[in-house]
């Protein structure tokens, strides 16, 4: 069984005590697809080591997050392209907007998501959102720059099932992590009308930690009580939800 994690920051200061061993943890039970959002520039130099590191497993993204576009969000950006010019990455991500956490800047969150959404047309690679508090304002953005070539992750979806199909309109699978284990998440009540092919499996560790871990550090291995949730919620066995949601992961990503 190959089970992707389609987005996960094992760079972060929260493995920094035990990265390797908690990556072992993951692929030996049977996570051996990691596919890295990106943040922005301070986490750059973190991301290539894990490749490096982790060369048959370590799939790296290229973005600006929503929470880290600030004032000096157009050299962020710079940096992004550099990037993207200089060597090949798997998508655009993870780019959107964020309003819990700063509403003051929505204005150049949208410029940004804008603007790295013709960055993935340009490299023809797929993009990953993060809405949080905002679906909105990115379905708004996703409208104007609808098209064939535009395609992607909706990450960490915890929205509607109108929501959801909304998304799926837009080209977008939903990257369904630990919420859909949560009690109080919503999303289980109502994920098995959406069909398995527009589904992707993901942690988004170190956080959102599926029950019964949730509130502690999140970590790829996990991803196993999505797969079982998933499991009972569609009524088909964790190799056939695993072999979907890889495919799906295949079919995105282009590895
Ligand atoms: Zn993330």
């Amino acid at each position: 069984m190959i089970i992707t994690d389609t987005h996960t920051h094992l760079y972060s200061e929260a493995f920094a005590d035990d990265r390797n061993e908690m990556i072992q943890r993951a692929i030996d039970a049977g996570v051996s697809r990691f596919f890295i959002p990106a943040i922005d520039s301070t986490y750059t130099e973190a991301m290539l080591q894990l490749e490096k590191d982790f060369p048959l497993h370590v799939f790296l993204m290229m973005g600006l997050h929503p929470t880290s576009v600030k004032e000096n969000y157009q050299e962020e950006l710079a940096l992004v392209e550099a990037q993207l010019a200089k060597r090949d990455f798997y998508a655009i991500g993870e780019i959107g907007i964020d309003l819990y956490w700063d509403t003051s800047t929505l204005e150049i969150q949208k410029k940004a998501f804008k603007h790295q959404i013709q960055l993935a047309k340009k490299y023809k690679l797929p993009i990953v959102i993060h809405c949080r508090d905002a679906f909105d304002d990115v379905f708004e953005v996703l409208e104007e720059e609808k098209s064939d070539d535009l395609f992607g992750i909706f990450h960490c979806f915890t929205g509607t099932l109108e929501q959801a199909k909304r998304a799926i309109s837009f080209n977008m699978k939903l990257g369904i992590g630990g919420v859909v284990t949560f009690k109080n998440g919503k999303i289980d009540q109502f994920l098995n009308l959406i069909e398995l092919k527009h589904i992707v499996l993901e942690t988004d560790s170190p956080y959102l930690a599926p029950k019964p871990y949730r509130g502690k550090r999140n970590e790829s291995s996990y991803i196993i009580k999505v797969l079982e949730k998933l499991s009972e919620l569609y009524a088909l066995p964790q190799e056939k939800i695993a072999e979907i949601t890889t495919q799906n992961s295949k079919d995105i990503f282009k590895i």
